[in-house]
């Protein structure tokens, strides 16, 4: 058997990883253009890991995630070489002004705990004991990740897995040596997947193909059905600090900072889609400074001393519908499946994701965790899942 992944990123590398370590004899191709990742999301990801998800199913990922970032030698060491993620445990923090988001917090916090998430809500008094940084005044509740939350180096961990991926083996080529390919596929009636001028239509994608072209995934249209997953420019800033280590900070208004022990860094999302065609991804100029810093200095006062230093954009691939992963088989071909639209996590949900679709393809169902959540059948159906943590 031999199965086709576009897109090298994370999500292509993942999955073709643990496609080989299912099953040892399964032929695997990654098509991707840009081998060194340059423009992938992967390599510019604020590449954080939280419990902290309203959808069971997202939390279940993360902890999978967990286990990866927490032991990457015996995940994704080649020839005995130690892999240094750059794993730092520090918790988010969730916080409500208000009592519609603290019923918001409480609802998560239970799914969030029987996944066996370890989340602690605070009173304002008890979020003033431990965070006494943070202006709470006007905090009503917030929800704090008392382990297995952080930030890891997301570059280092997309190589990681593209590495381990390639000493399986698997094969890698860009699109182009894949068509032209002697075992390029058939094209397929059903997706009208691009193929090779000289072979012959069939009813189903052959070999079977995995999307995993990141904001890219919704540029053409397969069987009347675009893959809803579009991207929208989001900046990371860095400011220079003499900051104590602290967590992950989220507001409900799309904003949020992390600090580690000399520098602080915020980010923010451009509330309208970029054409994924456009391939800059240079800083915009002073978006982060206008637009982040005074919400940030509201919410510690210590931003409001902070000069910017050091900026850089990346394109998350969202799916509006809501904000939760496509993953599974293309609603109008089986043999065409969707790993995208991941919404800001899909760096922690790599590994999960990765393994689902290869026990989906080589066992014909999920073994490890039900990943039929997050089917693109929910788009046909009108069935949202709705995500309520996004960042
Ligand atoms: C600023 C920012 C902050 C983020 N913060 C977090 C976070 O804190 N935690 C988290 O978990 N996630 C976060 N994310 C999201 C996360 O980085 C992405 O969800 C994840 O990297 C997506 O991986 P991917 O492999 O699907 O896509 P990508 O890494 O974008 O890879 C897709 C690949 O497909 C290739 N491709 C495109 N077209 C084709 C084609 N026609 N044929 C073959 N290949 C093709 C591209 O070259 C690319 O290399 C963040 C993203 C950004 C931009």
């Amino acid at each position: 058997m031999r199965i086709a992944i576009i897109g090298g990123g994370a999500l292509g590398s993942a999955c073709a990883l643990f496609l080989r370590r299912l099953d040892a004899g399964v032929a695997v191709d990654v098509i991707e253009p840009d081998p060194g990742l340059r423009l992938a999301s992967s390599a510019r990801s604020a590449a954080s890991i939280r419990q902290q998800f309203s959808t069971e199913v997202n939390v279940k990922l993360s902890r999978f995630g967990l286990e990866l970032l927490r032991n990457p030698d015996e995940w994704l060491a080649v020839d005995g070489d130690a892999v240094d993620l750059g794993f730092v445990e520090s918790g988010y923090l969730f916080i409500a002004t208000g009592e519609a988001g603290a019923q918001a917090l409480r609802d998560s916090n239970a799914v969030q705990r029987a996944a066996g998430a370890a989340v602690s809500l605070l009173s304002p008094r008890e979020l003033a004991q431990r965070v006494p940084w943070l202006r709470h005044d006007d905090v009503q509740l917030a929800s704090l990740g008392e382990r297995g939350e952080g930030w890891f180096d997301g570059y280092a961990f997309a190589r990681a897995l593209a590495r381990k991926a390639r000493a399986m083996p698997v094969r890698c080529g860009t699109p182009a040596r894949w068509l032209a390919s002697s075992s390029a596929p058939s094209a397929c009636t059903r997706c009208a997947w691009p193929t090779a001028a000289a072979s012959r239509p069939t009813r189903s994608c052959s070999p079977p193909r995995v999307v995993a072209r990141g904001r890219r995934a919704g540029r053409r249209r397969r069987a009347g059905v675009r893959a809803p997953a579009h991207g929208v420019r989001l900046q990371r800033a860095r400011a220079a600090a003499r900051a104590r280590r602290w967590s992950s900070t989220r507001r409900a208004s799309g904003s949020a900072a992390r600090a580690a022990a000399s520098s602080a860094a915020g980010r923010r999302a451009r509330a309208t889609p970029i054409p994924t065609t456009r391939r800059s991804t240079n800083p915009t100029s002073t978006s982060s400074t206008r637009g982040v810093w005074p919400a940030l200095a509201h919410r510690v006062p210590v931003f409001a001393a902070l000069r910017r230093t050091r900026a850089r954009d990346g394109y998350y691939e969202v799916h509006p519908l809501d904000h939760n992963a496509l993953v599974g088989p293309h609603p109008a071909c089986p043999n065409l499946l969707l790993a995208c639209g991941f919404s800001g996590h899909g760096l922690q949900h790599a590994a999960g994701v990765g393994r689902g679709i290869a026990e989906w393809l080589l066992r014909g169902r999920y073994v490890s965790l039900d990943l039929s959540p997050l089917s693109p059948q929910r788009i046909a159906l009108g069935r949202p899942l709705v995500e309520r943590a996004v960042i």
